[in-house]
């Protein structure tokens, strides 16, 4: 018989361990060697059956044990150093709290969160990401408040058919089996919170609170009796289901955050955000939610809107067009409209913000409702997650701001990082604590890795690669089993892998994009690598397809089939069920990580950042972060056919240049060894690449560019709105919209120079006068702007540079001089032109308004040639 319903029943610790119930309830545990060293010798059998779960642990340890351990004065002073050690870390002021204004507090939303592997909250990169952002968060002492979705299934963990198809499961998980605690009204009953459904349904959720360190993460859990059926399913898996059910996470998540949010602030005093963090489009109903609470307080849609867009910052993570939100805006509309109407919000508002650009102006149509488009236009400061994915987000959105160039579409970028205390192998930090003690998590002083010892690096690098084989054979041999095989079958596995060879990791997500197969272009040639006599390489392969996505499985199952074959299975393994624990094996075991993804559509990545930091080395296509922090020598670029438009020969071509560099390069240097068995040459590689990337990969200086590029300013201007009683969004948003309708009025009516005479020379400049007519417009309301530089062969200018011109004394017919120098500071073919901008203190880019005028002859007319 199958149990209706599960729970956990804790244990009663005896009053000396009480802190121990403390250290198990804050994850900080989950990147702190020592309090996972105290639990594991609470009982160490049971550590590890219970796959290093502090809270399982405590529910599974005999109660004999625990008096034990209560009478044992080492442990008791271990458990209290332990105890003041996390007392010490919650409260000690950090770097945030030496910066002059930040903002009080930071709401920080995402669809999921990747903390640690007891916690499965999370698919993948996304929620990994969140995750490291929270941890570093609460190392900096930045105060965020997370808020997210608890999935009662979590996401599933995976299994392989005999015939290597994947297998999906669900946990059921029970909240009271995890280290989270309900959040509760002053009496004692569970806080709640609602929102309103079509139809007049309510959907009701409770709030569990995860500590993360010094950050509390708000998980809204809609399995509470008050809900129907359907109410109740809201939270049961991550990513699973269809369109309403997605849309309802979506509410649930964005509006129901915010409600829980307010909630939290009020029970526990905590400071209320000044800014919004939105993590992907999910969560973007969280600006929905803030225009409502502020109509409610008497501000029009309008200003609403401005003070909101000035708080939020929203983070754009994908280019992939498949991965965007996109609900039909009738959905929406049925939501947002009709019986289930806010009073203060007008539905056709809402549908506006998530219309898409070209259903605009193209056809009427606008049945798409576009969850990134709605993020953008619901953020004043928009970013992606590494400088080339800033630049395809720009081409991609670039509809939303018409005739701005590219360069000026108002979507910068911050490159991914990782939590280093997370995902660094604890010999390689006790290495870097040991020698160089102020290098662990700080930004500088990566110069002395090169002091470090090279026998000391490749002891700890073989230490790591023997603990990844003798669990891969572990999982090998379960997964064998799971797949149908006996015992006496399997005596291989205990010989498959080998410690001492060149070991290529090859972990992530199975999207089409990322490629899994690539390695399998040409199988012959992927065998010689593996069974190569003098410099053989062992693969070990890892990833969840999306359980919809039987392409995905395809794949997996193309890997699997490559590697049963029994001449290779002892050096290429595909490992079932890609999590965080088999995650943190890899990075630090393998000496390569490889990544193939169909460049650019891998907006960061950052399991590579994560081997980089435990001194494998990555070899990879230039995609993401690595387009940015190869340098040549800390890795190897896989080249790429970007050019070529046949997907088959592209990737025939990218594959061949990768067993190339396998062969001739990667496997060439791992087996170079001097007289003392040192590779030199790898291990110089491995130097490098640890004082080039440790820095830059660390999570921490992630965090500390969001909290001074988009936090501080996005605070910064959100007081300035929000001040005496929304003076500033009110006048801003009037300001806005009077502009936008004297806008037509606007014309660039001609353009003249002096200073430069038949034959312009380098070094001379000219003066440039532009006149404007203003119509109703006054000088201050626009910026007039010279844009001069090098054109190209249709007289376009190719990245110019903007010199904002000096306005004139308007005369009476309502035109006005604008004038300025232009330095003619290159020679070859040289051009300018003028437009003109909207200009008010408020805005954060010239193209914020959508609005810019340029001559309708092209102005840029004397294309002069320097000399
Ligand atoms: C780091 C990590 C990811 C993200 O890595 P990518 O390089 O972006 O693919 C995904 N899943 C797990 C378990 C990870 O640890």
């Amino acid at each position: 018989m199958r149990a209706i319903r599960r729970f956990t029943v804790r244990t009663v610790l005896p009053a000396e361990l009480a802190p121990l119930g403390e250290l198990v309830q804050n994850l900080r545990w989950s990147w702190h060697p020592e309090t996972m060293d105290l639990f594991a010798d609470v009982d160490p059998d049971v550590w590890e059956r219970v796959g290093h779960d502090p809270v399982a642990l405590l529910g599974a340890v005999a109660a004999d044990r625990l008096r034990e351990l209560a009478r044992d004065r080492r442990f008791l002073r271990r458990l209290a150093d332990a105890a003041d050690d996390l007392r010490e870390y919650m409260t000690a002021p950090r770097w945030y709290q030496t910066l002059p204004s930040g903002p009080a507090a930071i709401g920080y939303f995402s669809p999921e969160y990747g903390i640690a592997a007891a916690l499965p909250q999370y698919s993948g990169g996304l929620g990994i990401l969140a995750g490291d952002h929270l941890k570093a968060a609460s190392d900096l002492g930045v105060p965020i408040l997370g808020v997210g979705l608890l999935y009662r299934h979590g996401y599933f963990s995976q299994s392989l058919s005999p015939e290597g198809w994947q297998q999906e499961h669900y946990p059921s998980l029970d909240p009271g089996g995890l280290p989270l605690s309900l959040l509760k009204e002053e009496d004692g009953t569970p806080s709640r919170i609602r929102i309103g459904l079509p139809g007049g349904r309510t959907l009701h959720a409770q709030i569990w609170v995860a500590q993360v360190g010094r950050i509390p993460l708000l998980l809204l859990d809609s399995d509470v009796a008050d809900n129907d059926a359907a109410a109740r399913d809201v939270t049961d898996r991550l990513y699973g289901g269809g369109g309403d059910h997605r849309l309802m996470q979506e509410l649930l998540l964005g509006i129901g955050g915010v409600r829980a949010l307010r909630a939290y602030c009020r029970i526990t005093g905590h400071a209320e955000p000044e800014v919004f963090h939105t993590n992907e489009g999910h969560a973007g109903f969280l600006g929905l939610e803030r225009i409502r609470e502020l109509t409610e307080a008497r501000l029009s849609f309008d200003e609403a809107l401005e003070a909101v867009r000035a708080g939020t910052v929203f983070t754009t993570h994908t280019p992939v067009p498949a991965g965007i939100d996109r609900f039909p805006a009738e959905m929406i509309g049925r939501q947002f409209g009709g019986d289930n109407a806010w009073p203060t919000v007008d539905v056709d508002r809402i549908l506006e913000l998530g219309a898409e650009p070209e259903a605009a102006d193209g056809d009427g149509e606008k049945a798409v409702f576009n969850m990134a488009v709605m993020g953008m236009r619901l953020a004043q400061r928009v970013n992606g997650v590494s400088v080339l994915h800033g630049e395809v987000s720009r081409e991609m959105f670039q509809g939303l701001w018409p005739g701005f160039d590219l360069s000026e579409v108002p979507i910068g970028s911050i490159t991914n990082g990782v939590h280093a205390p997370t995902w660094v192998g604890r010999e390689v930090m006790e290495l870097a604590g040991k020698e160089l003690p102020t290098l662990v998590d700080r930004t500088q002083g990566w110069d002395s890795v090169q002091k470090l010892s090279e026998g000391d690096i490749w002891t700890i690098r073989g230490q790591l690669r023997a603990r990844l084989v003798e669990d891969a054979r572990k999982r090998l041999r379960r997964s064998w089993r799971e797949r149908g095989a006996s015992e006496a079958e399997l005596g291989w596995t205990d010989e498959a892998l080998d410690p001492g060879v060149l070991t290529i990791g090859f972990a992530r997500r199975v999207p089409s994009y990322k490629r899994l197969t690539l390695m399998l272009s040409d199988p012959d040639r992927l065998r010689d690598l593996l069974l190569d006599p003098a410099k053989p390489v062992q693969i070990l392969i890892a990833g969840k397809a999306h359980p919809a996505d039987e392409g995905g499985k395809k794949l997996i199952q193309q890997i699997v089939k490559f590697a049963d074959m029994e001449d290779v299975r002892h050096r290429i393994v595909f490992l079932p069920d890609y999590d965080m624990a088999l995650g943190q094996l890899l990075v630090q075991g393998c000496d390569v990580w490889m990544n193939n993804p169909l460049r650019p559509l891998e907006a960061c990545g950052t399991s590579g950042m994560k081997a980089a930091l435990n001194g494998g080395l990555n070899l990879s296509i230039r995609d993401g972060w690595w387009d940015e922090w190869y340098d040549g020598t800390n890795g190897w670029a896989i080249p790429t056919a970007d050019g070529v438009t046949d997907p088959d020969r592209r990737d025939e071509l990218e594959a061949a240049a990768l067993y190339d560099l396998i062969e001739r390069e990667v496997a060439d240097r791992f087996y170079d060894r001097a007289a003392d068995g040192l590779p030199r040459r790898w291990l110089e590689m491995v130097k490098h690449t640890l004082s080039s990337l440790g820095p830059k990969v660390l999570a921490g200086r992630m965090l500390r560019d969001y909290v001074i590029e988009l936090y501080a300013p996005a605070a910064d201007s959100a007081r300035t709105l929000s001040a005496d009683h929304y003076h500033g969004a009110k006048s801003f948003a009037a300001w806005k919209l009077r502009v936008s309708q004297a806008w037509p009025g606007i014309r660039v009516e001609h353009v003249e120079t002096s200073g430069i005479g038949d034959t312009p020379e380098l070094g001379a400049t000219m003066e440039i006068t532009a006149t404007i007519a203003l119509g109703d417009l006054s000088p201050e309301d626009i910026h007039v702007q010279s844009g001069y530089g090098r054109v190209g062969p249709h007289d376009e200018l190719l990245d110019p540079t903007y010199v904002t011109l000096t306005p004139g004394h308007p005369g009476d017919d309502g035109r006005a001089p604008f004038t300025g120098t232009i330095p003619l500071d290159r020679t070859g073919a040289f051009g300018y032109s003028v437009r003109v901008v909207p200009h008010h203190p408020l805005m954060a880019s010239p193209a914020e308004l959508g609005l810019i005028t340029v001559p309708e002859e092209p102005a840029g007319m004397t294309n002069g040639t320097l000399r």
